[in-house]
């Protein structure tokens, strides 16, 4: 019995263990499949220390448990990458509704004799959890655009949201002073369960993924809570590197975006959307076939290639890597420039850019490679769009105002491959692309650049 309580321990350490260690290689590309077995390795130690447990009455449950979460699970994970932001945000919703549920029985099963500390600490975790689960459901249904992406604004909107939240804060109140008062558990969980869906109809689709990595942060926080109501220190841990590491990866994007926290959960943005690509006129652009702009990237000597969403749609991260070897076998010095929130994720473009084995060491961040492009022949930008839109730096009633960017319209060339003059995910015209050093390269990124390919190694591709 001993044995098995020391080995549970034993388990459980070296799952935190890896759990740190997962964290910290996730945050390089050159480490990060070792963070990613880390992490899967950490979660199979606690899943299986937790399967030792005394505790364990019957094993049954659990195994149709495990039957139905591989089920739901394994198709789950093979959803294409640009869809990995509401596929996250589902599995929060799901782990969110874990924590609910067992702060729910927990509660039944102690009351009416809840301690204070206790009682407060088991609110927290079922209004977190409450509020993450509907919360989560609404961002994927807003990045699945099942629903509409568009914020939804009325007047008094934040007063009746945060009257909702205090509201759920009374009744936990009430009840950490009075327990028995069971017949409000109910309120307390239902009014957030609300909330979650009010707090998330004001907001754009564009924000959804800083949203989706607030509730990630908010699903570790209940989490957290819930390992101090069964007094697991495993889950303690684990909810708070959750909590902390989703919070952290809100502040930055946020700071990618220049946008501050309150006016992403706050300001609607994405409202403006509709009457600024509704009102854009049509004006002359410069457009190029794929022979010219194979003839332009191979009489430059610098070129540097910013990839964005339009590169992650269309899967084309291999032609352009084929165009990255045919490129500089012929002695062109070709990088990419890659902006924090190019693509719909944090990363987005390093994972798919990685995948085609394009070496590190030519990945360049915003800020270290901002400094070539007035040195740079060709900027050469891959499906990507607001990141590269000089609006954000110049006009002041832009709503991606003082966003930073790829200042690409300091090259002496630029050639943009995407399909229309359509818009990028905030929904604004790009005065890029009327620029006299622009060329439109109009189609899709993975067949433009395999006809550029083509034509740079002479049809035998
Ligand atoms: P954008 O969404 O601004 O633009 C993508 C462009 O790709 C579109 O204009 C589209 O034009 C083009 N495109 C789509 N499909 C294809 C295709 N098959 N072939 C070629 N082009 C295609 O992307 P960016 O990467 O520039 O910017 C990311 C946006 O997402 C920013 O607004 C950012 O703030 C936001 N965001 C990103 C987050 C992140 O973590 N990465 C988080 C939160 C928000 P067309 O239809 O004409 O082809």
């Amino acid at each position: 019995m001993i044995a098995t309580e020391h080995l549970i321990e034993v388990t459980y350490l070296i799952a935190t263990a890896l759990f740190v260690l997962s964290l910290k290689w996730l945050s390089s590309p050159v480490t990060a499949r070792h963070g990613v077995w880390a992490g899967e390795a950490g979660m199979l130690l606690a899943v299986a220390g937790t399967l030792l447990h005394q505790g364990i009455v019957d094993y049954k449950l659990i195994a149709i448990g495990l039957v139905l979460g591989t089920i739901i699970g394994v198709p789950l994970g093979r959803v294409a990458m640009t869809a990995v932001p509401q596929r996250t945000a589902l599995s929060h919703a799901f782990g969110a509704l874990c924590v609910t549920l067992v702060g729910t029985s927990e509660f039944y099963l102690r009351a009416p004799n809840v301690p204070g500390l206790m009682m407060g600490v088991l609110s927290l975790e079922v209004i977190l959890g409450a509020l993450t689960f509907t919360g989560s459901l609404m961002a994927a249904g807003k990045l699945q655009e099942v629903l509409r992406q568009r914020p939804i604004t009325y007047k008094g909107q934040n007063f009746v949201n945060l009257g909702l939240l205090a509201i759920a804060i009374g009744i936990a109140a009430i009840l950490v002073l009075h327990p028995e008062k069971m017949y409000l558990f109910p309120f307390m969980i239902g009014i957030p369960l609300v909330f979650g869906v009010m707090m998330i109809i004001p907001i754009g689709g564009a924000d959804m993924p800083t949203v989706i990595s607030l509730l990630n942060s908010y699903a570790g926080l209940s989490a957290a809570a819930m390992g101090f109501v069964l007094q697991s220190k495993l889950l303690i841990i684990a909810g708070a590197l959750d909590g902390a590491s989703g919070f952290i990866l809100s502040v930055n994007m946020s700071k990618a975006m220049n946008r501050s926290f309150t006016n992403v959960l706050f300001g609607a943005f994405g409202q403006e959307q509709a009457t600024v690509a509704g009102a854009k006129e049509a004006r002359p652009v410069r457009s190029a076939s794929p022979e010219e702009a194979a003839g332009i990237l191979t009489a430059a000597s610098k070129v540097v290639i910013v990839p964005g969403y339009g590169m992650a749609v269309a899967q084309a991260q291999h032609k352009v890597r084929e165009l990255y070897d045919a490129l500089t076998k012929r002695g062109v010095d070709v990088k990419f420039g890659i902006h924090p929130v190019a693509g719909r994720m944090p990363g987005h473009m390093n994972v798919l850019l990685a995948e085609a084995d394009i070496p590190y060491d030519k990945l360049l961040a915003m800020d270290e490679i901002n400094g070539d492009f007035p040195q740079t022949d060709v900027a050469l930008v891959i499906g990507a769009n607001d990141v590269t839109n000089p609006a954000a730096r110049e006009d002041t009633s832009s709503p991606i105002y003082g966003m930073p960017i790829l200042d690409v319209d300091k090259a002496h060339t630029v050639m943009v491959i995407k399909r229309s003059m359509g818009a990028g995910f905030a929904g604004i015209e790009n005065p890029l692309y009327y620029l006299d050093k622009t060329l439109m390269l109009f189609g899709d990124a993975k067949n433009f650049v395999g006809a550029i390919v083509r034509e740079i190694s002479g049809g035998h591709n």
